[in-house]
């Protein structure tokens, strides 16, 4: 049950966040454990409307927000949303769980998201740059290089953070590269952004299969979300010599078991907006996607995917957590009951947040580095992570997920309390 006035007690992703600190509370020290309501309550969230003129002439009001949860540690940084079904509650899930996922990747952040209600693939170019720089204005006030730092999610690209980038900078009188990251390389953009999420998912996924034995040559390799993160995830694991099985995006699943050649269906989304009606496998029943006999399955693209009638089916032998709250805590009870190794997605998809923080460091330095430094450094900060994540879980038997969340926590709730109560 959610503690707040202002939220839907039946929504899951906020919920599930709940459970996830209720889970960790026992195992943080009785000075920590004093402070843990922070984390149960976002510190601001604003809400806001964005009257756009359409194309046609016509206006038309969409919601937006920009939630901060946590600030304890540094400036929030998180994403923005567009999608139909973003509400309040889900984007204080997805800000607190960028309180987390800096906070156990120890970048100097906290944590915040953004969203507005809308499905983007139904506006013109110039109406989604209306409204991008519509919702920049409305929360202006509380972003800034210095304050929170968006950056693209679901739905939003390297465009959007251009514009976003531009609207602010009007405002300020200069140009601010360091308001979001994961703009344009040329505008102040950092190489290898736009894969990093999706590389990352694959360094931890191959560091954790090390550990659990698991050869990724020849694995067999199911992915949700044929996206940003989905797509770079899988071309890594097809450049490894594991088999991609089953693919599943917004438009349908596609199977073929002796394994999707998948360059050619990078092309063919590139064209065709989806994996559905690719020749080179077969569609089966999107529920189906659930059964399919795979070695790791990967969930990149929304959150409350496995539900606990899902989890009893699937048959990986490790889930990485690609996707944010992907996975309801019920059904990561039957998970662990069934020895499913669970990469969270507050390691597994930490890729981004690192190198915008990279991305970040730049624009302040304005001085950029190659990709290969980078991906060199993104994959180091990424191991490091797994390793310490794995060897807290075996110090407190615990599962990955609680002990991500422990050292996260004692990092937060470290910060919260050296820093006081002001005013007291
Ligand atoms: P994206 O918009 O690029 O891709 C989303 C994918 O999910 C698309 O292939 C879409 O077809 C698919 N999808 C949408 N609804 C679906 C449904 N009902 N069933 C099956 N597939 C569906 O988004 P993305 O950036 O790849 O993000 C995917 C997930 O990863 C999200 O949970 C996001 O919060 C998380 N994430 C993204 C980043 C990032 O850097 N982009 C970083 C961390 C976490």
């Amino acid at each position: 049950m959610s503690n707040l006035s202002y939220v839907d007690a039946e929504n899951g992703a906020w919920q599930t966040f709940l459970a996830q600190i209720d889970r960790v509370a026992p195992y943080l020290s009785g000075d920590l454990q004093e402070y843990i309501d922070t984390l149960k309550r976002p510190k601001r969230a604003l809400i806001v409307d964005l009257p756009i003129v359409m194309d046609d002439g016509s206006i038309q009001h969409f919601e937006g927000y920009r939630v901060q949860h946590n600030l304890s540690r540094g400036p929030g940084k998180g994403g923005i949303r567009y999608h139909p079904n973003v509400e309040l509650s889900e984007v204080m899930a997805l800000s607190a769980w960028m309180t987390i996922k800096t906070a156990v990747l120890n970048l100097p952040f906290g944590g915040a998201k953004g969203g507005v209600r809308v499905d983007p693939r139904k506006l013109s170019t110039r109406e989604l740059e209306r409204l991008t720089r519509r919702y920049t204005s409305e929360i202006a006030h509380i972003i800034g290089p210095q304050k929170d730092i968006p950056a693209p999610d679901v739905g939003t690209n390297a465009n959007v953070m251009g514009w976003i980038m531009d609207t602010y900078s009007s405002a300020q009188g200069h140009t601010v590269t360091g308001v979001v990251t994961g703009k344009p390389v040329h505008l102040g953009g950092s190489l290898g952004r736009v894969k990093a999420t999706g590389r990352g998912v694959y360094v931890t996924g191959y560091e954790a299969a090390k550990k659990i034995n698991l050869k990724v040559d020849g694995a067999k390799v199911s992915v949700q979300g044929f996206g940003n993160v989905g797509s770079e995830a899988a071309n890594l694991f097809y450049a490894s010599n594991a088999k991609i099985v089953c693919i599943q995006d917004h438009t349908g699943t596609i199977l073929n078991e002796a394994g999707i050649d998948v360059p050619s269906l990078n092309a063919y989304v590139e064209k065709n907006q989806g994996v559905l009606g690719f020749d080179g496998a077969a569609q089966i029943d999107n529920e189906h996607f659930w059964d399919v006999e795979t070695d790791i399955l990967i969930p990149a693209a929304l959150e409350s995917q496995i539900t606990v009638d899902r989890a009893r089916r699937l048959t990986a032998k490790m889930i990485l957590e690609g996707a944010n709250g992907p996975t309801y805590p019920a059904a990561d009870d039957i998970l662990i009951e069934r020895g499913i190794t669970i990469v969270p997605d507050v390691i597994c998809n930490a890729g981004g947040v690192t190198v915008s923080y990279f991305e970040w460091v730049q624009d302040f330095a304005s001085y950029f580095w190659s990709e290969e430094e980078i991906n060199e450094r993104l994959d180091r900060l990424m191991v490091q992570a797994v390793e310490d994540v794995w060897s807290c879980a075996t110090q407190n038997k615990c599962t990955l997920r609680t002990a991500a969340y422990i050292l996260a926590c004692e990092r937060i709730l470290k910060a919260r309390k050296e820093r006081g109560i002001f005013p007291g």
